[in-house]
C-alpha cells in the first residue's frame, strides 16, 4: 500500500497519528505481473517459428548460391538479416522477462578480455560499410565473468554507436586496464544525447524523443539488459554525451567478481 500522509498532534503537541490517503498497490502489482507473464509467453512463442525459418532460409541460400542464382541468394540474404533483427528483439524480450522474474542466469568462466572485444569488432565490422570500427587495446587481462552475457553488452553497445551515427563512419573501442578491472569505451560522432535525458536510458523501455531521435526503431530494452548485466557482474556502466557530437558509453567490470 502506497501512503502519502501528515503527522496529527494534539493540543500538547503529542503524537496522534497520521491523516492521509492509501493507494492499494496489489492491483498494479498483478497487472505489472500479468504484463511481464504475456511478454514472456508471447516472445517464447514467437522464438520457435522464427527459429525454424532461419533454418529454412539459410538452406535456400546455399541451394541459390550453388545453382549460381545469386540474385534470389542476395535476397534471401537479406530476409536472413532481418530475421537477425527479430531474434534479437524476442532475445531481449526473454531477457527482460528473465531480470524482472529473478531469473537471468549466469555462467561465469575465465575469458581473454581484448580477444572477447576484438573477435565481436571483426563480426560487427562485417554487418556495417558505412562504419570503420577503430579499436585499441590495452595489455592482456584475464576477466572471470559470463563471456556471452559481457559479449551481448559489447555488441550492443556497439550496435547502438552503428545505428546512432548514420552520417559519420568512425567508432572507436577502447579497452583499458587497472589492477583489479577492465574497462570498455565505444565512442561514436553520432546523434548524441540531450542531458536531461542521460540518465534514463538505461531504464526499461526509455527511448528519447526528439527531432533527431524520431527516425530510428527499437524497443528501448538494450541499455536496460546491458546495465542489469554489468550490476549482476558487479562493475558500472555509464555514458557521456553531447548532443549532436555524439556519446560514449563505458562500463568497467572487476577482473574477479567479488562474492556479495
Ligand atoms: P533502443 O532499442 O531504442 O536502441 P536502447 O536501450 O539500446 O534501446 O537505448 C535506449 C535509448 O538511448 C535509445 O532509444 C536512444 O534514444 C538512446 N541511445 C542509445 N545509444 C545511443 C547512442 N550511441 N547515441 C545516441 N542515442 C543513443
Amino acid at each position: 500500500c502506497l501512503a502519502t500522509g501528515r503527522p496529527q498532534y494534539n493540543s500538547e503537541k503529542v503524537f496522534e497519528g497520521y491523516i492521509g490517503a492509501g493507494v492499494d498497490i496489489t492491483e498494479q502489482k498483478f497487472l505489472q505481473q500479468q504484463k511481464d507473464n504475456f511478454i514472456g509467453i508471447a516472445s517464447h512463442e514467437l522464438k520457435t517459428p522464427v527459429t525454424s525459418i532461419k533454418a529454412y532460409t539459410q538452406v535456400l541460400e546455399r541451394m541459390f548460391r550453388k545453382n549460381g542464382a545469386m540474385k534470389e541468394a542476395g535476397m534471401i540474404n537479406k530476409m536472413d538479416g532481418q530475421l537477425n533483427r527479430l531474434t534479437s528483439l524476442i532475445g531481449d524480450l526473454l531477457d527482460v522477462t528473465k531480470i524482472n522474474s529473478g531469473r537471468l542466469q549466469f555462467n561465469d568462466q575465465e575469458f581473454d578480455f581484448n580477444k572477447l572485444v576484438s573477435d565481436l569488432v571483426e563480426d560487427l565490422q562485417r554487418t556495417t560499410q558505412d562504419h570503420v570500427l577503430v579499436a585499441s587495446y590495452a595489455a592482456p587481462q584475464f576477466v572471470v565473468a559470463d563471456d556471452e552475457r559481457i559479449g551481448q553488452v559489447i555488441t550492443n553497445l556497439i550496435t547502438n554507436a552503428i545505428k546512432y551515427s548514420p552520417g559519420s563512419k568512425r567508432i572507436e573501442i577502447t579497452t583499458k586496464a587497472s589492477e583489479n578491472e577492465v574497462e570498455l569505451s565505444v565512442r561514436d560522432y553520432g546523434i548524441g544525447i540531450a542531458k536531461a535525458d542521460l540518465n534514463k536510458v538505461f531504464e526499461q523501455f526509455y527511448r528519447v524523443t526528439g527531432a533527431m531521435q524520431h527516425t530510428f526503431s527499437g524497443l528501448g530494452l538494450g541499455h536496460y539488459i546491458s546495465a542489469e548485466i554489468i550490476k549482476r557482474a558487479g562493475g558500472r556502466i555509464w555514458v557521456e554525451s553531447v548532443e549532436g557530437e555524439g556519446s560514449t558509453f563505458s562500463f568497467a567490470i572487476p577482473l574477479k567478481k567479488v562474492k556479495s
